[in-house]
């Protein structure tokens, strides 16, 4: 059997605690993990390069949000085929409201912040869109 290529993973959150949680989770279910710290991080990343299969960000960070960060990304057409999930926070609809309009592909509310509950959702989201 052919072992699948693991799925690259950009992780952006300023918490580094969650940060360092879910890049260790990841890791351990075969993904290959990178994170930043920051949106200007993030951004630097993939303008540099670096094409993630899947982006988990963060929107309520220092300077660029997520979500600008994510429609920088999109404008310039960085990781086009990039599976993209908002970690939202609790009730926040206009949070919800600005990640419909970038057409994003999912949003997990941050009150989950389990990472087995995170990848988890990851995971279904992944599977209820087209193969990446
Ligand atoms: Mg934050």
């Amino acid at each position: 059997m052919i072992t699948p290529t693991p799925k690259k993973i950009l992780l952006v959150d300023d918490d580094r605690f969650l940060l360092d949680m879910y890049a260790i989770k990841f890791t351990k279910a075969n993904y290959e993990v990178k994170t930043a710290d920051s949106t200007d991080a993030g951004l630097k990343l993939v303008r540099d390069g670096y094409i993630p299969d899947i982006i988990l960000s963060d929107i309520v960070m220092p300077g660029m949000d997520g979500l600008e960060m994510v429609d920088a990304i999109k404008k310039e057409n960085l990781a086009p085929k990039a599976t993209i999930i908002m970690l939202t926070n609790q009730g926040s609809s206009d949070d919800v409201a600005r990640a419909r309009k970038l057409d994003i592909d999912g949003y997990i509310v941050k009150a989950t912040t389990v990472p087995s509950e995170v990848l988890h959702a990851v995971e279904n989201i992944l599977v209820s869109k087209k193969p990446i």
